[in-house]
C-alpha cells in the first residue's frame, strides 16, 4: 500500500483529524487541525514522520483551527480547501473565542484548490475534489489506488453533513455526494468529519438520507 493513516480525533467536537503518509518516504500530511496541535506533534514523531503538507478540507474551526499553529511547528504549507470558504476562515478566531478554543486562529493558505486539483505527497498524490454543501468551498482528498477518501463533514456514517450554515445548500450537498464521491466507486473506504469509517457502497444501501432506494423515491422529494 503506497499510503498509510492514523485518525486522532481533536477538540471538544472530536473532529477526525487525519494524519497520511507516503510509506516509502515518511513523508505526511496531516489533514484538518482542528487543534491539539502539541498532540499531533508527539504522534507525528512517534510515527517517525516529517510533514509536508497542512490539507483543509473546509474552514470550519473545529476542522481549520490548528491550522496555524501546525504551519508555525513544521512549516509545511497550508493546501485547500477551495476560496469559497475564506469567509469560515476569516472566522475561526472569533468563533473559537466563542466555543471555548481561545488557541484557534485564522490563516491564509498556500495554495487554494479547484476541483480536479492535485495534490502531491513523498512520491505520491491524491486527487481532489470540490463538494459544495456543508459549505461552500468544501473539499475532500482522494487517494485512487489505495481507494481512500478523507471527506470531512459532507458525509458521515449513516448521515450527511448539515446544510443549515451561512452558504449552505441541501442540493448542492445531494449532487456533491452522488455526483462526485459515489462515482469513486462502492469499495472506497472514507474517513468522515466525526464517527466511524464507512464505505461509499455501504452509504449507498444504508444511509437514510443518501441510500440509493431513498434518492430513487418520487414521495422523497429529493
Ligand atoms: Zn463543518
Ligand atoms: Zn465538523
Amino acid at each position: 500500500m503506497p499510503i498509510r493513516a492514523v485518525i486522532a480525533p481533536v477538540t471538544p467536537l472530536q473532529q477526525n483529524c487525519t494524519i497520511v503518509w507516503c510509506a516509502k518516504t515518511m513523508k505526511a500530511a496531516v489533514i484538518d487541525p482542528g487543534g491539539e496541535v502539541p498532540r499531533l506533534l508527539a504522534a507525528i514523531e512517534q510515527y517517525g514522520l516529517t510533514v509536508e503538507k497542512i490539507w483543509i478540507t473546509h474552514g470550519h474551526l473545529d476542522h481549520a483551527g490548528g491550522t496555524a499553529a501546525l504551519k508555525e511547528a513544521t512549516g509545511a504549507p497550508i493546501e485547500g480547501p477551495h476560496p469559497d470558504d475564506a469567509f469560515w476562515i476569516d472566522d475561526i478566531a472569533a468563533s473559537g473565542a466563542k466555543w471555548g478554543m481561545p488557541d484557534a486562529r485564522s490563516f491564509t493558505p498556500d495554495r487554494w484548490l479547484a476541483d480536479g486539483d492535485r495534490v502531491s505527497l513523498g512520491e505520491t498524490e491524491f486527487e481532489v475534489y470540490h463538494c459544495p454543501g456543508h459549505t461552500p468551498g468544501h473539499v475532500i482528498f482522494f487517494h485512487r489506488e489505495a481507494r481512500f477518501a478523507q471527506v470531512g463533514d459532507v458525509l458521515f456514517q449513516g448521515s450527511i453533513g448539515r446544510t443549515d450554515f451561512p452558504r449552505g445548500n441541501y442540493q448542492d450537498l445531494i449532487n456533491s455526494i452522488t455526483g462526485k464521491l459515489w462515482p469513486l466507486g462502492d469499495d472506497v473506504r472514507f474517513v468522515p468529519g466525526h464517527g466511524p469509517m464507512s464505505t461509499f457502497g455501504q452509504e449507498r444501501k444504508t444511509n437514510p438520507w443518501v441510500a440509493d432506494e431513498i434518492l430513487a423515491d418520487p414521495l422523497v422529494g429529493r
